[in-house]
């Protein structure tokens, strides 16, 4: 057994509700934290990546404030959730100190049958394979993910929470293409939403921060990471989102096109001689920000701008004019906006994104004060000015922490 520095939040996992390991796989990774979900804080944390690749395979292992790196070759997921709980035992925190009342698996996609999180058995990461169609790039690992999970970690309940379930609530209107009926109906094609825990945690987040209901609010949540979702949240309940049937409709992102003419699809097959993988792998790997600049990360982007590269300056005018016109839009579906959050990498710690989109908005009392605003935001803040009709804020996203809690109230412990 371990022994353990105080302060390190273990004491506190030991309590009534334990802690809960949360696991995001990725196609190449495995990402891990192990959360107290009463508390808030991150246990410890952890990423393997490069699984499955040629070359060793790379662990990252923080706890305690000491981080551990193991560099090795990582045959699969299995071998990667291998090294990293053997890293538990060996660095900290022992899993069973821990106390680990859950595995909460981060799931892209749930289709349209799963809308809260799911305790796992046979049955239900059957149907998480039944989506890959819908999610072929992400239901794979996650499913391998809760597949090796299992077996390595069979005492506890695994818990699918699904990205798109905060989106389930979208009215008809808002969830469907004006596609053909019927290929539509037998296709599963309709609008799902993506980032679900994210906008749903912020949201949350952002009423409890300002004391309001949250019954009593309209929201904007803006998520701007590398990948980026905006949703119009009435009254604790999403009516409408950017992404669609998958994460690669909506805004400008750090590598893919977003809402683009579809026709650019057909354009390219006839002209350009690609196949639909290759297309695939254009919109999604090799556009957005860095399709436009080579860049995709908006600190190497300033960095563009400011030695007077032009094609960085036209990729951040791209991203900021698409996320305007998604504000403007969903202004209109709301009615009336009380609280427009930005949270992720970008929106939590770009202070010239933030004020630049709300440039030209003082019309619709959408406004950021310079000052309120300057920096990386790292606690939840009111960035607008007082005489500002709606409330502009910064809440940090905590996904992790979001599906811990989720995976509490799944298994009523
Ligand atoms: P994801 O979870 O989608 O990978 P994150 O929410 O972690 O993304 O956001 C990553 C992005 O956040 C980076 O690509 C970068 O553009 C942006 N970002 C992170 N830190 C900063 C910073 N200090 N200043 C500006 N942008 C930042």
């Amino acid at each position: 057994m371990s022994t353990l520095p105080a302060g390190d939040g273990v004491t506190t996992a030991r309590g009534a509700h334990g802690s809960v390991l949360v696991l995001n796989s990725g196609s190449s990774s495995l990402k891990y934290q192990l959360v107290n979900p009463v508390g808030g804080e991150a246990i410890a944390t952890g990423l393997v990546e490069r699984i499955g690749e040629d070359g060793p395979g790379l662990l990252k292992h923080k706890f305690a404030g000491n981080a551990t790196v193991r560099e090795q070759p990582i045959a699969d997921h299995g071998d990667a959730l291998r090294l990293a709980l053997g890293i538990f035992e060996e660095v900290g925190p022992s899993i069973e100190d821990a106390h680990v009342r859950a595995v909460g698996h981060r799931v892209v996609h749930g289709g349209a049958i799963f809308s809260e999180p799911t305790l796992i058995d046979d049955d239900v990461l059957r149907q998480i394979r039944d989506l890959i169609p819908l999610a072929p790039l992400h239901n794979p690992a996650n499913a391998t993910g809760i597949e090796v999970a299992r077996e390595l970690l069979p005492d506890v309940p695994h818990v699918a929470v699904f990205d798109t379930a905060f989106f389930a609530t979208l009215p008809e209107a808002a969830a469907t293409y004006a596609l053909n009926k019927d290929v539509a109906e037998e296709h599963g094609i309709r609008r799902y939403g993506f980032h679900g825990t994210s906008h749903n945690y912020v949201s949350g987040k952002a009423a409890r921060v300002l004391g309001r209901r949250l019954e009593d609010l309209n929201q904007i949540v803006l998520h701007l990471g590398n990948g980026a979702s905006a949703s119009a949240v009435r009254g604790g309940a999403a009516v409408e989102t950017s992404m669609g049937l998958t994460p690669l409709e909506g805004l400008v992102m750090g590598t893919r096109t977003g809402d683009i003419d579809p026709a650019v699809v057909f354009h390219l097959m006839r002209n350009a001689g690609m196949d639909v993988d290759e297309v695939d792998t254009l919109f999604n790997k090799q556009s957005g920000l860095k399709g436009l600049s080579g860049e995709n990360d908006f600190r190497a982007l300033h960095e563009l701008i400011a030695e007077g590269d032009e094609d960085a300056e036209l990729a951040l005018d791209v991203y900021l004019h698409r996320l305007r016109k998604y504000i403007g839009a969903y202004a209109a579906v709301l009615g009336r906006v009380d609280v427009i959050v930005f949270t992720a990498g970008a929106g939590e710690n770009d202070d010239v994104v933030r004020s630049r989109v709300m440039e030209g908005l003082e019309g619709f009392g959408f406004a950021v004060d310079p000052e309120r605003n300057a920096g990386r935001i790292s606690e939840p803040r009111v960035i607008s000015p007082e005489w500002a009709r709606t409330t502009v804020m910064v809440i940090p996203t905590n996904e992790e922490l979001a599906i811990a809690r989720q995976c509490l109230e799944a298994t009523g412990a």
